[in-house]
C-alpha cells in the first residue's frame, strides 16, 4: 500500500496554507513554549497570522493549569490569548461530567470532615453514591480549578468520578484511593485528561507525561479511561461553539502524532508536525509510524519566515 508522504513547508504551499484555513489550532507545549521557555519566533508569527485576520486557538492536554492559569502564563511570555481561546484537557474533564449531567451537589470534604480514607470509604452506599457522587483527582490545580468552576466538588464523600492527569506528587496511597474509588463505586467514572507519554515539563528535558499516572490506574483496575483530552475530539465541540468555522478551515498544529495530528485528523482539520517538540524527523519514517501530518516543519516560525519568502 502506498504510505501517505507529508510535504515539507515551502514558499509556496504556506501561502497555500495561509489561503485556504481560517484558524490555527495549536498545541501548546512543544509548539509554543518547552517548560516555561517561549520557542524562537512564536511571538511574532502569532502576531502575523493575527494581523491575517487567522483565529488562533490553542489546545492543551497538560492539565496542570486551568484556561485562567494558562491565559495568565501567556501574558507573562508577552502574548495575548484570552482564556476563551485556551482548550486544556483540564477544561475538558471537567466539560464532560457538565456535559454528562454528573450530579452537581457541593459537600464537606474528608479533610473537614478529619475522617481518614479508609474509614470513610468503609461507610460509602450505594444510595448514598447515587445521591451524591464526588469526583477525585488524581492530578494538580489546573484540574480541580476547572472542575471548581463547573460547579463541582473535586473532594471527599461517595465519589462518582475518578479524574487522573499529571500529578507531580503521585504516590502509593494516591493510587491505592483512586483505585478503590473506581473498584468499589459502582459506575464510578475514570476519565484520563491525557495519556501523553513525556513532555517537556521543563525546557531541557522530557519527563513522565500522564500516560504515567493514568496507565498506574489502568494497571490496578484493569479498566480503560475515558480520554476527554487529544486525541479524543470531545473538545471539538467546544471549540466549534465558540468559532465558527468548519473544521477542514482549521490547521492544527502539534510536535507529537498520537495526540496532536491524531486529534487533527479526527476532528477533519488540515495538519502541521513541527519537529520542536518530542518528534523527530526519524519517528515519522520509522515504520510502526501510522500517523502522517499532511506537513512538517522545523518550528513554528517557519510559516512566518516562508510566507514573507
Ligand atoms: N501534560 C504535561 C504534564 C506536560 O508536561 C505536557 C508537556 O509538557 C503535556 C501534557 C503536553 O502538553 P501539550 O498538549 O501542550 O503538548
Ligand atoms: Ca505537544
Amino acid at each position: 500500500t502506498l504510505k501517505e508522504k507529508s510535504q515539507l513547508l515551502t514558499p509556496l504551499n504556506t501561502q497555500n496554507l495561509l489561503d485556504s484555513v481560517d484558524a490555527f489550532l495549536f498545541d501548546c507545549d512543544g509548539v509554543i513554549w518547552k517548560g516555561d521557555s517561549l520557542i524562537d519566533g512564536v511571538s511574532d508569527t502569532l502576531d502575523f497570522l493575527r494581523s491575517m485576520g487567522k483565529k488562533l486557538v490553542f489546545v492543551t492536554n497538560n492539565s496542570t493549569k486551568s484556561r485562567r492559569q494558562y491565559a495568565k502564563k501567556f501574558h507573562s511570555v508577552g502574548i495575548s490569548v484570552s482564556e476563551d481561546e485556551i482548550f486544556s484537557s483540564s477544561f475538558a474533564a471537567a466539560m464532560y461530567l457538565k456535559v454528562n449531567k454528573f450530579p452537581k451537589e457541593k459537600k464537606v470534604s474528608l479533610l473537614e470532615e478529619n475522617v481518614s480514607l479508609s474509614s470513610k470509604l468503609h461507610t460509602l452506599n450505594e444510595e448514598a453514591m447515587a445521591a451524591k457522587p464526588q469526583v477525585y483527582v488524581i492530578g494538580e490545580e489546573g484540574i480541580l480549578e476547572e472542575l471548581e468552576l463547573a460547579g463541582f466538588t473535586p473532594l471527599g464523600g461517595p465519589v462518582g468520578a475518578v479524574v487522573v492527569g499529571l500529578d507531580q506528587y503521585i504516590n502509593f496511597y494516591k493510587l491505592q484511593y483512586g483505585t478503590l474509588c473506581i473498584r468499589e463505586n459502582p459506575g464510578c467514572l475514570f476519565i484520563a485528561t491525557n495519556r501523553d507519554a513525556v513532555g517537556n515539563l521543563t525546557d531541557l528535558q522530557e519527563w513522565p507525561g500522564a500516560g504515567c499516572m493514568v496507565g498506574a490506574i489502568c494497571g490496578t483496575t484493569q479498566k480503560d479511561p475515558i480520554v476527554v483530552g487529544k486525541p479524543s475530539t470531545f473538545l471539538m465541540d467546544f471549540l466549534l461553539e465558540k468559532f465558527n468555522i468548519p473544521t477542514s478551515k482549521m490547521c492544527m498544529v502539534g510536535d507529537r502524532l498520537d495526540t496532536d495530528i491524531l486529534f487533527g485528523q479526527n476532528s477533519g482539520c488540515r495538519t502541521l508536525l513541527v519537529f520542536s517538540g518530542v518528534t523527530k524527523e526519524s519517528d515519522l519514517q520509522d515504520p510502526s509510524n501510522q500517523i502522517h501530518p499532511e506537513y512538517m516543519t522545523t518550528t513554528l516560525s517557519d510559516i512566518l519566515h516562508l510566507a514573507n519568502n
